[in-house]
C-alpha cells in the first residue's frame, strides 16, 4: 500500500512554484516511486498531459484525470478506467452538441479550440458575467464550473474533480488515509469536498480560499506550487517513518460530497 496518494492539480500547482521548488518535489517523489501512487487531477486534456510527462526528470503519473474530471486514464498507456469512465459516459450521454446547440447564442462566451469528449469549454470574460447562461446550462441539467476568471466548464450532472477522483480511490482501493489533494483554482473546489486531506497551495485564488473556509482537513500552505505540495506532505507526516494517519479521519458517511 502506498504511504502518499498525491492526486494533485496541474498549472499553479504541480507545476506551480519557482524552479528549484519543482525540482525539490519531482525528486522527491520519484526516490520515492515505490512509496507512492501519483495522481493528476487537471482541466487539461491528454494531449496536454502527454507533452508533459515526456519532459526529462517529470515523475510519471500512475493515472491521470484530465478535462476536469470527465476522463480517467491509466498514466502509462492512456487506457481508459473503465470502471469510472462508463459512468461518467452515462451521466453524458453523448451531451455535446445537445450543449453548443443550448448555448449557441449566448455571447458572453466564447467556445475554448479543445473540445473534452465529456464536456464543453468556454471561455468567459469576468466583466461580463455568463449568468445567463449559467442558469440555462443548469436548468437543462448540468454542471457548471467556473475557473480563475476565465473558464467555464459544463459538465455532466454531478462530475468534477472530486466526485471522480473518490469513485477512482473507491475503484482501485487506495486507502482514504494516505490520499492527498492539492490544488489552487475554484475548479479544484471539489477535490477539497472530499472526505481526503488536502492543500490550497499559497498561491490559491481568493475564491477558492473564501470557499474553504471551515474544512478541516485542509492546509492552507504560505508556499507556493509545489513548494506548498512538499509543506503539506511533511505538515501530515505522510512520509513520516511510524506515523498513524487513521486516528484523524471524520467517519465516511457515504455521500458523494461535490
Ligand atoms: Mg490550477
Amino acid at each position: 500500500m502506498p504511504q502518499l496518494v498525491l492526486a494533485t492539480d496541474l498549472d499553479g500547482t504541480f507545476l506551480g512554484g519557482d524552479e528549484t521548488q519543482r525540482r525539490a518535489l519531482y525528486d522527491e517523489l520519484i526516490a520515492r516511486a515505490d512509496e507512492l501512487t501519483l495522481i493528476f487531477v487537471t482541466g487539461r486534456d491528454l494531449g496536454f498531459i502527454a507533452d508533459l510527462i515526456a519532459q526529462p526528470g517529470m515523475p510519471q503519473p500512475d493515472l491521470i484525470i484530465g478535462d476536469v474530471g470527465t476522463t480517467v486514464v491509466d498514466g502509462t498507456d492512456f487506457s481508459p478506467v473503465t470502471a469510472v469512465q462508463d459512468w461518467i459516459d452515462a451521466r453524458w450521454d453523448g451531451a455535446n452538441q445537445r450543449v453548443l446547440d443550448l448555448l449557441a447564442d449566448e455571447d458572453e462566451l466564447e467556445l475554448q479550440p479543445v473540445m473534452g469528449e465529456r464536456r464543453v469549454s468556454y471561455f468567459y470574460d469576468p466583466a461580463r458575467p455568463p449568468t445567463a447562461a449559467i442558469d440555462k446550462a443548469r436548468a437543462a441539467g448540468y454542471d457548471v464550473v467556473t475557473s480563475a476568471d476565465l473558464y467555464l466548464d459544463v459538465l455532466p450532472k454531478g462530475i468534477a474533480k472530486g466526485p471522480t477522483l473518490t469513485r477512482v480511490v473507491e475503484s482501485l482501493e487506495l486507502p482514504d488515509e494516505r490520499v492527498l489533494v492539492a490544488g489552487d483554482t475554484l475548479n479544484d473546489l471539489s477535490l477539497f469536498q472530499t472526505r481526503f486531506r488536502g492543500v490550497a497551495v499559497g498561491n490559491s485564488e481568493p475564491a477558492l480560499l473564501g470557499a474553504i473556509e471551515g474544512l478541516d482537513l485542509v492546509h492552507r500552505s504560505a508556499h507556493p506550487g509545489c513548494a506548498g505540495i512538499s509543506d503539506a506532505i511533511d505538515h501530515f507526516g505522510f512520509f513520516a517513518p511510524h506515523l498513524d494517519l487513521d486516528p484523524d479521519l471524520p467517519a465516511d458517511d457515504g455521500q458523494d460530497h461535490q
